[in-house]
């Protein structure tokens, strides 16, 4: 594979003295065509030259075996993993190929209640915004406000103040009121948007490895210690028995160490078998990283300049 141009800087910037950096990118969704309701999303030619860009830059490894090296002190200089939480389908119809084209693992953590037809509450809201006619739209009974949905930036507006406002309910309200208002928009309880149990085994044959996101996609830290276990073992549990073999690999949904986990979470993923979980905090792991809480970053630059100061300033800092 032709080796890209910055790969002698990264490789410089991401050794220690002892041991080497470790970069994780973190992405959601990769959209076939870019979809003005999910403004940050990469779309399928921008994760084209994101992953060509990582492919020749990076030596690029799936999370698991990435952290097994890191421990060991054994991960090459300049390694990366590429990961994506929740499963949605677009994810193996989308960005799967891409890595295959460019030769390169993904790591893919899933919720499991939602595999086959499922649909986060997030995307409740989201599809409901785009289901809605023009005009204003009243969700007041929820206390979510009422909202204009004339024109696009009403629905972005929209959509950004009601996810932010729900995501902090109760996770049982969270995914009634959501549900409730998805129904109101005329949205079907069944989609399409996440993969099925096939397209599962399908990315982990083509060499891809599976890791765990919990069941319901709950924040951890608001739950008891027994109902965030269960959690954390169902979704493991059901993963495995899609998969027929075991599922080492999570990353805490939502995943801000201040907020969305604590330390209790980090032990229950460890004590449950896991052998590293990722965070969504910001930043570079090192071989003094504890395992249970590796830092990964959103890419969201719009060309591979940018991209590739962003990733040797997080080097050089991390
Ligand atoms: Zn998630």
């Amino acid at each position: 594979m032709k080796s890209g141009i910055y790969k002698p800087l990264f490789r410089m910037l991401s050794i220690k003295q002892r041991g080497t950096k470790l970069l994780v990118f973190i992405f959601h969704r990769i959209v076939a065509r870019h979809d003005p309701l999910l403004p940050a999303e990469p779309d399928a030619a921008q994760f084209d030259w994101m992953v060509r860009f990582v492919s020749r830059n990076f030596n690029v490894l799936s999370f698991g075996r990435a952290l097994a090296l890191l421990q060991t002190n054994r991960l090459p200089a300049a390694s990366a993993c590429i990961t994506f939480d929740d499963g949605y389908q677009d994810n193996f119809s989308v960005a799967a190929p891409i890595l295959r084209r460019h030769g390169v693992v993904g790591t893919f953590f899933i919720a499991t209640k939602f595999v086959g037809g499922g649909r986060m509450w997030n995307d409740d809201i989201i599809e409901a915004v785009r289901a809605c006619p023009n005009g204003i739209v009243d969700w007041s009974e929820f206390g979510l406000g009422t909202h204009d949905l004339t024109a696009l930036h009403g629905r972005l507006v929209a959509i950004g103040e009601v996810l932010d406002k729900l995501k902090y309910f109760p996770h049982r309200q969270r995914e009634t009121i959501a549900r409730e208002i998805a129904r109101r928009a005329g949205l079907p309880d069944k989609s399409a948007l996440m993969m099925n149990a096939a397209e599962l085994k399908a990315l982990r044959d083509a060499g891809m490895e599976l890791g765990s996101h919990t069941h319901s996609h709950p924040i951890l830290s608001k739950l008891s210690e027994r109902d965030a276990e269960r959690e954390v073992a169902q979704g493991k549990a059901e993963l495995e028995a899609i998969l027929g073999e075991p599922v080492t690999s999570f990353a805490y949904p939502n995943g801000n160490t201040q907020r969305d986990l604590g330390p209790r979470d980090a032990e229950i993923v460890k004590r449950l078998g896991f052998l590293g979980a990722a965070t969504t905090d910001w930043g570079v792991a090192s071989d003094r990283t504890d395992p249970f809480l590796i830092p990964r970053f959103t890419p969201w630059d719009r060309s591979p300049r940018r991209f590739a100061m962003r990733c040797a300033m997080l080097l050089a800092k991390g």
